[in-house]
């Protein structure tokens, strides 16, 4: 077993999904941050645990051939992008294995694995940003938080956003300063600025920009709705959401629009649909459309099927799945993500979606004891995965086919895992990159009733 403080050269030989190498010294797995697959360094352990330790690099005595050199000021720092220092083929290898291990080893299943779908546009790829607000040596900036902690790096130009959020950060802020408007304060609970919260469409190019503050501040923030409507033309939506709780929870419920409309629309699969602040929207626009169309693809509707979309979000995957099936029950939690998902299917001309508020698992029991039998069922649960309750009525239902979509490959090893002990076969996965140079990976999963 190794010991705290001693030092060993050793080669790294995989990645972990927190973007960590991993090496073996003495038999024992040994974490070591920053590094990458074919590093041989010398490694100093840190702390060793009962079946693992963690080490940092003293040295790199022969660097792998997958290092790049990295241009982001803030790399390490932020927390951001875990994987800015190896080249975007060797994150596509490392989080296809990422996805294979879940599987085989968490799941111990043996599906088939399409080829893993990594994106054109690993930088400004992301349509979403939330800035958390502190106050430093008396001035209100705002950036991430460092990993693992609520110290705030100042971040004004992030690598991932579209350019024009760093412009309109830059004005937002001048005016919190120049307003003296107070920075919000966590561990007391004072200040009102919380988050700077910006949503872009990716192919309508329409913005939204929503303040979050601890309480009311729709008189003082009226002058900066004028700066930014005249400033920025693709501005369509001013939103105050107001959080009066002391919780690292983002987002309060209630939102008052200070200027434009209540959501900004874009297209998502063909169709226009409209993103309230507090309805989900995949981060990277390109790449879900990929993961939508393998679900289709997997999925495979013949037209007169019954799709049940649980966990549904705005109704985005559903819907583009409507003209291929006579009906599509949707199931999403957030009411107005819900709202949002019936006048998405409105707007579209779609009629054949119906859309319902409430718990995934205890919805969809409700529906089946009224009759609400779906062929086929796609499931796109948070990162915790599925709750037993709804692994259970799924099973039960026994549709033909069931299409998972995750973005945490464990939770969804393991939730396949319980199907397939259910009833299913696991028979294809595939990983598609919806979160170029960080640590996060998606996955999709084909399941068929077994004869
Ligand atoms: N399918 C959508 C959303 C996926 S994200 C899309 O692709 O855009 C997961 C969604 O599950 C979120 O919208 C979240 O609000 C919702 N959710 C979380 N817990 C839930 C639960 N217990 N029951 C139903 N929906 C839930």
């Amino acid at each position: 077993m190794p010991e705290k403080n001693q030092v060993c050269t050793a080669e790294i030989t995989a990645l972990t999904s927190e973007g960590s190498g991993v090496c073996r010294i003495d038999g024992m797995a040994v974490f070591v941050p920053e590094t990458a697959v074919g590093d041989v360094c010398e490694v100093k352990i840190v702390k060793v645990l009962k079946s693992y330790a963690y080490g940092i690099v003293e040295k790199i005595v022969k660097p792998s051939d997958d290092r790049i050199e990295n241009s982001c000021p803030v790399y390490k720092k932020c927390g951001g992008c875990l994987l800015r220092h190896i080249s975007y083929d060797a994150e596509c290898r490392t989080k296809n294995d990422i996805v294979r291990d879940a599987f085989q080893r968490i799941g111990g299943l043996s599906p088939k694995f399409d080829s893993f779908i990594g994106a054109e546009d690993t930088e400004h790829y992301r349509n979403k940003a939330q800035y958390p607000v502190a106050e430093i040596d008396g001035k209100a900036v705002c950036g991430f938080f460092a990993p693992r902690s609520h110290r705030i790096v100042p971040v004004d130009d992030c690598a991932l956003q579209p350019k024009i959020f760093s412009d309109i950060l830059g004005t937002v802020m001048d005016y919190i300063n120049e307003k003296k408007l107070s920075a919000y304060n966590e561990a007391s609970n004072t200040g009102t600025i919380r988050h700077i919260y910006l949503r872009r469409g990716a192919h309508s190019g329409e913005i939204m920009v929503c303040i979050v503050v601890r309480k009311d501040m729709s008189r003082q923030l009226s002058a900066l709705c004028r700066i930014l409507s005249e400033k920025y033309s693709d501005i369509k939506s001013i939103i105050m959401n107001i959080n009066s709780q002391k919780t690292n929870v983002i987002l309060g419920d209630k939102c008052v629009t200070l200027w434009g409309n209540d959501t900004i629309s874009d297209v998502m699969c063909g169709n226009t649909v409209e993103i309230s602040p507090l309805s989900f929207y995949q981060v990277n626009t390109v790449q879900a459309e990929r993961l939508y169309a393998k679900a289709l693809e997997y999925a495979a509707p013949d037209g007169n099927e019954v799709i049940a979309d649980l966990y549904c979000g705005a109704g985005t995957i559903g819907l583009s799945m409507a003209e291929n099936a006579k009906k599509i029950v949707g199931v999403e939690i957030i009411p107005q993500a819900v709202e949002n998902a019936k006048k998405n299917a409105e707007h579209n001309n779609i009629s054949n979606a119906d859309f319902y508020c409430g718990d995934a698992g205890k919805v969809f029991r409700e529906l089946r004891k009224n009759g609400c039998s779906p062929n086929i069922i796609v499931v796109d649960p948070p990162r915790k995965g599925c709750s037993a309750e709804t692994i259970d009525v799924i099973a039960n239902s026994a549709p033909q086919k069931i299409v998972m979509i995750s973005c945490n490959p464990a939770t969804a090893a393991r939730d396949a895992k319980m199907l397939s002990d259910n009833g299913y076969s696991v028979d294809k996965v595939c990983g598609v990159d919806l979160f170029p140079r960080t640590g996060h990976v998606e996955c999709v999963v084909l399941m068929s009733r077994k004869k």
